[in-house]
């Protein structure tokens, strides 16, 4: 079919972040776009994700910060009670004004926005089912899925009974006893964001240390410190089975035969690519045996036409990295925007941020990943009570760490337990990304008091 035959020059299939970024990226170029979404605009980070659980993040972070405030000489007459419906309405009408901000970023950059599920039919063409079971197909040039991801619970007795994070957001009655399985990302962040909301909470976890994938001294850290907030964490614990209990309640069984009882059981267990229903094994799309969609440098599928990013090809399941992907994919396509060069993909130093309390940041490798790329490294880090807490009365600590290779002296790893840690490691994360050495960092002067001049002032190897 010749190219301008076709009804649109892109059709994405997923209105989550990176679906909506390569949409409307791409009729900015003056192409014409199609969007099917059969959900509510924004996916998985506006909806179920980023968004919300930050709201609710901060709004944890208010029992802290009363506790806090005695230690600064408030009187509070009456202890501040939380009422879950207010903040369940106050987060749902947040996420509805984003919702249309979404619709109204297609519709503004001239996307004809399809509500319905897509299904790939062949490498150009996309059939969407209405909400109402009405079936229309598209042709198009190029396809896209971006349909992101879903929650996985793993098949043990009883999983019917769990919940996922999909849920927490607005369960009918707030859980006085919570349960998390799970110990990444998501588990640690529902586990102290209940927690903090008034939630007595374990999180259950089925290694030796929770939070795999971080450099180990944060996860140590990490774990101490959700713990003297008080989140009752427990590592090599193994899920038998989930009964139910009396009334609503839930009753956890342990392999090792102890029993915990909770009025919610979160399953956090990792992610699944959503990929059912949309076709790809008739039309030929490769997949790895978790589902994911397998894609080349330009997230091109193994058919021509079609193509893949975000969760759904799962490299990093973050919404900054899918949106930079989008942007790539759209230079790749149409040709970067007028004067500028076109954006490719680089998952090096990549910052992330988990929203424990208190949060962790990061960018760059670990300690151990340096040792093995490195042949001598040396590793600068502090932990100290934060200035507020002098006051406060809270024993949370900080911790921040550097981590060098000696032979560059550039600093390939960085890491932080702290307040803010997401927002001080972002900066840092330019740093890094532009090749910043160890001298450059004791040339910088810090900003006093903080917990971020730290970074700058790390004059003792603390280990090579
Ligand atoms: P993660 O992969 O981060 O963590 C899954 C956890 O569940 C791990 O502790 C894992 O253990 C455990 N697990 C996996 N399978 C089982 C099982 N069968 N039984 C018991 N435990 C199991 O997934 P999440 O769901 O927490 O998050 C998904 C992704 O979403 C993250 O990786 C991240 O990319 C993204 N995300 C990012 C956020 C942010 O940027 N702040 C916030 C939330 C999510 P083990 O370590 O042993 O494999």
């Amino acid at each position: 079919m010749n190219p301008s035959s076709h009804d649109f020059d892109l059709f994405v299939i997923g209105g989550g972040s990176g679906g909506v970024r390569a949409a409307r990226m791409a009729a900015t170029r003056g192409v014409r776009v199609g969007m099917a979404e059969s959900g509510r605009m924004g996916g998985t980070c506006v909806n179920v994700g980023c968004i919300p659980k930050k709201l609710y993040s901060y709004g944890a972070h208010y029992a802290e910060a009363f506790e806090e405030a005695r230690g600064y000489g408030w009187q509070m007459a009456h202890a501040p009670a939380l009422d879950w419906q207010v903040l369940k309405t106050n987060r749902a009408k947040e996420i509805t004004r984003l919702n249309g901000i979404y619709e109204g970023l297609m519709v503004n950059a001239g996307v004809q926005r399809l509500q319905g599920h897509g299904r790939i039919v062949d490498a150009h063409t996309v059939e969407v089912t209405g909400d109402d079971g009405q079936a229309t197909r598209h042709t198009a040039r190029h396809i896209l899925i971006a349909t992101g991801g879903t929650p996985f619970v793993p098949a043990i007795e009883g999983r019917e009974l769990a919940v996922t994070s999909d849920d927490m957001f607005d369960l009918p009655v707030f859980p006085q006893r919570l349960v998390v399985v799970g110990g990444g990302y998501i588990g640690c962040e529902m586990a102290s964001i209940f927690h903090g909301l008034g939630a007595q909470t374990t999180l259950l976890y089925r290694g030796e240390q929770i939070l795999r994938g971080f450099d180990d001294e944060v996860r140590a850290f990490a774990a101490d410190e959700l713990r003297k907030a008080g989140v009752d964490v427990r590592v090599g614990c193994d899920v038998a089975r989930i009964e139910a209990g009396t009334g609503d309640t839930r009753r956890v069984v342990l392999a090792n035969g102890s029993v915990i009882d909770a009025d919610v059981v979160l399953y956090a267990t990792g992610r699944r690519p959503n990929v059912d229903g949309l076709g790809l094994a008739d039309a030929g799309v490769q997949q790895a045996d978790n589902g994911s969609i397998v894609v080349d440098e330009h997230f091109a599928t193994s058919v021509p036409g079609i193509f893949a990013l975000g969760d759904v090809v799962g490299r990093m399941e973050l919404t900054p990295v899918a949106l930079a992907e989008a942007m790539a994919l759209v230079d790749h396509l149409f040709g970067p925007a007028p004067g500028k060069a076109a954006r490719t993909m680089d998952y090096d130093n990549i910052p992330t941020a988990v929203f424990t309390h208190p949060p962790i940041g990061t960018v760059g490798l670990t300690e151990a990943q340096a040792r093995e790329r490195f042949s001598d490294i040396q590793v600068f880090r502090s932990d100290f009570k934060p200035l507020k807490h002098t006051l406060s009365g809270r024993g949370e600590r900080t911790l921040v760490k550097l981590i060098v290779d000696t032979a560059s002296d550039r600093v390939v790893g960085l890491h932080m337990v702290g307040a803010d840690a997401g927002e001080i490691v972002q900066g840092f994360a330019v740093a890094l990304k532009c090749g910043a050495t160890k001298a450059q960092f004791d040339a910088t002067i810090g900003i006093h008091p903080t917990s971020a001049e730290e970074f700058v002032t790390l004059r003792e190897v603390s280990r090579k």
